[in-house]
Order: C-alpha cells, then structure tokens, then sequence
C-alpha cells in the first residue's frame, strides 16, 4: 500500500523535476559515467565544498567519453584551480549588493529591475558570478511581491522586468505562472525578460503548461538563454526553441567567453551559426566576470580581443555578439570595441 501511494506520489512530479532530482552531485558518480578515472579526488571534493557539483543528466550525456577537456564538463567540474586565490577575483563581482533595493529585488539599469526569482539552478556553472551570492535573503518570494509592484508603482520609468535566479524556470509551473500574471497586473510594465540556462541542460522543462503560460500573457516576453559552446545545442535543445519561437517569444543567447571552453573563433563561430539554426540571435559575448574561484577561465584582454576579431571576419553582421564586460556601479554594459 505505502509503495503503491509512492508511485501514485512521484508519477504526480512532472518528469523535469524527477530529471531534477536525479542530477548528478557526486564528483565520482559523474566521472565514472563519462569513464574517467583520479586517483584522489580530494582536492576536486575541497572545490565543492561551498558550491556543490550539480549537472543533469540530459547534459552530461552531450559530454565526450574519456575526455578531461570536454568543454561542457569542463564548465560544470568542480576543480582544484578554484582554490587558487587572487585579490582581483571577488565574491561580488558585478555590484549586485549595492544594487539591492529589498530583497529579491535589484536595480542597477535605467528603465529595467531585476527579481531574483529563485536561488535554484539545474546546473552549477562554475564561472559563476553569484555563485557566493546570498539567496537565503534575497530571492523574491510571493510575499515580497507587494513590495516589487509598490516599487514599480513608485518608478513608472521601468518597462521592464528580468527575472533572474537562480534560474527562473526551476520555479514550478504554478509558481511561475504567479509571478507573471501578478507582474502583467503592472500596466507600466511592457516587456518580461527571462534569463535561463534550462532549456539548454534540462529541455524537458518546457512543457505544455509553461508554453501555455508565457503565450497567455499579454506582455512580450523575452527568453535570453546562456548557451557557451555550440555541442550544447543538441536537437533536443533546437526542438524546444522552436517550439518557445513558434508561441512568440524573443530569443537571444549571451555567452560567457571561457578559456579551456570556447576561447577559439571556430567554436564560436559555430556557436553562432547553430544558435541561428535553433532560432536564437547571439546577443553578448561576455569577458569573464572576476569571481572568486573562476581564475582558471578567464582569457587575458589581447586574446579576447584577437578571438573576436576574427569572428567578425568570419560571420555576418547579424551573427556577431556584442563583445561587453559588467562594470560594478556602471547603469549599463561597457561594450568593448575594436579599432580595425
Ligand atoms: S545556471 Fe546561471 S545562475 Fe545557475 S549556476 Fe549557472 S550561471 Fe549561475
């Protein structure tokens, strides 16, 4: 009887969550799936201590067998490097404390506030920015959604919400679909943007219902996904995004610029073609935000700025991301420019 209850019990979860639940935690279980072998991984458990290995399974399937340079593992891996500590390598990098207005709300750009949703991701990405940031405090619960609207109410000058995590789509369908209706109510509010990275690791999340969800609003609603390497895009990935293009959603994608992952024009250059081909435009590339424990993926700025040059001889115009870097205190992007 208790067994039968079980079942009947988890065949309620929808299966992106049971996906969810089975991520891989385990430094030595993801290893053994993709048959690799350390002797002592002592100091890769130290790397995880305070930001834990996380990763699903329809992820590390697109990972190569036998391969410590996959580019997908290598930015899900926890690993010794991340010890390594530098003073210009920060906790928060991009200003997003002093940017806090309560909590699960920040406003650092003109016309546009950011609610941190959820602390929850799919993935832990080790290159991170928040990954030391506070959520316990400061993720907008259905509580605090009063005091958002009061301050949008106060700010008639923002049009646009972006929901941020965490990742936004952890949120249950229900949950969701709250924060979006109870945003509409704002009539100031013209645009909803959603920053995620799970249609990329975990496709399944866009279901029916969330399809139904983001259709049946009457704001536009931009979906900026966080692709970095073009072996992410699997048909899989390409088929939900032409399901969020075929409802009207606006699809961009902003990559992170990471050594050891993508710092090469060609992997770019097919990230941008595939990206395309998936119905997304490349939107920023973006130089590494300095946070603590993400040494060993930044890429110096004359590297940086060779690799973009030649993806600019490579794509078209439309194809190109804008190269930017965040700048603590600054109300937008700094773009960075080439003179040739
Ligand atoms: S999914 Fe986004 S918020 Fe979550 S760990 Fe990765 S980069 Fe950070």
């Amino acid at each position: 009887m208790v067994n039968m209850i079980n079942i009947e019990k988890t065949s309620l979860i929808p299966s992106w969550q049971r996906e969810l639940q089975s991520a891989f935690t385990n430094i030595n279980e993801l290893l053994s799936f993709l048959e690799l072998n350390v002797t002592d991984l002592k100091l890769y458990n130290e790397a995880a201590k305070n930001f834990p290995l996380l990763v699903t399974q329809s992820y590390a399937e697109r990972m190569a067998k036998s391969d410590w340079n996959d580019p997908l593992l290598r930015q899900v891996l926890p690993h010794p490097d991340e010890l390594e500590k530098h003073p210009d390598f920060l906790s928060d990098p991009v200003g997003d404390n002093p940017a806090s207005v309560s909590p699960g709300l920040l406003h650092k750009y003109h016309g546009r506030i950011l609610v941190i949703s959820t602390g929850a991701c799919a993935i832990h990405c080790r290159y991170c920015f928040r990954r030391e940031f506070p959520y316990t405090d400061n993720s907008a619960h259905r509580s605090q959604l009063d005091s958002i609207n009061q301050y949008l109410s106060n700010h008639p000058d923002v049009t646009e919400v972006i929901l941020s995590g965490g990742d936004p789509l952890t949120l249950s369908d229900s949950k969701l679909q709250y924060l979006i209706e109870e945003l509409a109510k704002q009539p100031q509010v013209e645009r909803i943007r959603i920053h995620t990275r799970l249609p990329i690791v975990l496709p399944s999340r866009i279901t029916k219902k969330l399809l139904d969800t983001l259709s049946s609003t009457s704001k536009k609603i931009i979906m900026v996904i966080h692709s970095n390497h073009p072996n992410e895009l699997s048909d899989d990935v390409s088929n939900v995004l032409l399901s969020l293009k075929t409802i009207g959603v606006t699809l961009l994608n902003q990559t992170v610029l990471l050594r050891g992952v993508n710092d090469n024009a060609e992997t770019l250059v097919k990230l941008s073609h595939r990206l395309f081909n998936c119905s997304t435009i490349p939107y920023y590339l973006h130089l590494l935000d300095k946070v603590t424990g993400a040494m060993h993926f930044d890429s110096t700025m004359s590297h940086a700025d060779d690799v973009y040059h030649q993806i600019q001889k490579k794509l078209p115009g439309y194809l190109v991301p804008k190269l930017v870097r965040e700048e603590p205190g600054k109300m937008y992007k700094t773009i960075i420019a080439r003179n040739s």
